[in-house]
């Protein structure tokens, strides 16, 4: 009889480590969780060293050390060309993954209805759950020019329960950037529903060929009412740091720190001191990221096409979300689930099944997610593995 609260009995061990345990156990070359096999820069890491030894050890402030929320704010102003108080509008989470519990937590109540675009990050959901919300569905296909939504389907998941919607853009699984029309429609659909938005970027540097993330606070009338949701992990290589922040005007602020005090209260001082150096003086770090991910992301897409996988191409995220029935047919295996516990074992390559990421699995179950946040060596021994499994 499992002890586990019945909150989170639908929701298993998380499919990432779930598939990185099974990378490690046949010494697979890991493109399912999404974190880079390198470090990040030398500039975080010595502030960050220097932060511990020069005693910044005890609690820090609930809401951040002033040095990193003042350079968050520099930061969002400089990038998404809006505004932020560090005193009374940022908050300092442990990763994007406690800024959407502590904001879910804080600023939905029971009974209320939250929008989710599916596929969604697999948090989004249990966290839902820890605040008794419903989640209701609208999901993003494939279309010509990569992946989108339909309107309708959008406006039709709205009800007087939504409480908000959650935008994640760049996405991930798909690397859907949402463009200027999307996030109209979105804005004009909270407003009109009194909704409010909590926008996961957490990939907001991270887009390709010439796109550009926009965020929907930027939007006219939605800086009142959304909760920006970032980090530091996937800009500057990070993701172990679990530094992350909420942007939101005082009124939702105030929601997401009544939670998070309780959830961790505050994030160690010395990684919010190696954050800050990073944030204000090694931005050409995060640009020379962004320029090596747009070249490994070239070459898997490539490969994974002419291996005979279905690939739309991300404009941004790290990761590529391919359709598998032409492959998999031909190994006799039918969903995501069956080819990913496949893969490791016999091509020595490890990647996510993402129909976990739907309300209803089936609409998932033809596509596999590759992440390509690696250095292109990694890549390019994946491909010669996948070449060699997959071609006969
Ligand atoms: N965001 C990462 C991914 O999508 C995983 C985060 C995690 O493992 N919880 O791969």
């Amino acid at each position: 009889m499992t002890q586990i609260a019945e909150r989170f009995r639908p929701f298993g061990t998380t499919i990432f480590t779930e598939m990185t345990m099974l990378a490690n156990k046949h010494n697979a070359v890991n493109l399912s969780q999404g974190f880079p096999d390198f470090d990040g820069p030398e500039l975080g890491k010595l502030a960050a060293q220097r932060g511990i030894s020069e005693g910044h050890n005890q609690y820090a402030p609930l809401a951040g050390l002033p040095i990193l929320k003042d350079a968050i704010a520099r930061w969002s102003s400089d990038y998404n060309g809006i505004a932020y108080d560090p005193t009374s509008e940022i908050t300092v989470t442990s990763g994007c993954t406690e800024a959407i519990a502590s904001a879910f937590m804080g600023l939905v109540n029971p009974g209320d209805e939250v929008i989710l675009f599916e596929p969604y990050y697999d948090s989004y959901r249990a966290c839902l759950a820890m605040s008794g919300a419903t989640a209701k569905f609208v999901t993003i296909r494939p279309t010509e020019s990569g992946f989108g939504f339909d309107p309708d389907e959008l406006k039709a998941a709205f009800s007087n329960r939504t409480r908000a919607v959650l935008v994640n853009t760049p996405h991930n699984p798909t690397g859907m950037v949402m463009n200027e029309q999307q996030l109209t429609l979105i804005a004009d659909l909270c407003k009109k529903h009194d909704a409010i938005v909590f926008s996961d970027e957490v990939y907001e540097r991270l887009t390709y060929d010439g796109c550009k993330h926009r965020s929907i606070a930027t939007i006219d009338g939605m800086r009142e009412r959304t909760v920006i949701m970032s980090s530091l992990g996937k800009t500057f290589s990070l993701t172990g740091w679990k530094i992350g922040w909420t942007l939101a005007p005082a009124a939702l602020t105030a929601g997401v720190r009544s939670a998070h005090q309780f959830v961790t209260f505050s994030v160690p001082g010395p990684l919010q001191l190696g954050a800050a150096a990073l944030l204000n003086d090694a931005r050409d770090e995060a640009d020379r990221l962004r320029d090596q991910f747009q070249q490994t992301r070239e070459v898997l897409a490539e490969a994974l096409s002419e291996l005979g996988f279905g690939v739309h191409n991300p404009q941004g995220a790290y990761f590529i979300m391919a359709e598998h029935q032409a492959i998999s047919s031909r190994l006799g295996l039918q969903t995501d689930v069956d080819l990913c516990r496949w893969l490791p074992e016999h091509a020595g390559v490890a990647a996510i099944p993402p129909s976990g990421f739907y309300m209803n699995p089936a609409d998932g179950a033809g596509f596999v997610r590759f992440a390509f946040c690696k250095q292109m060596g990694t890549i390019d021994e994946a491909i010669k593995r996948l070449r060699s499994a997959l071609t006969q």
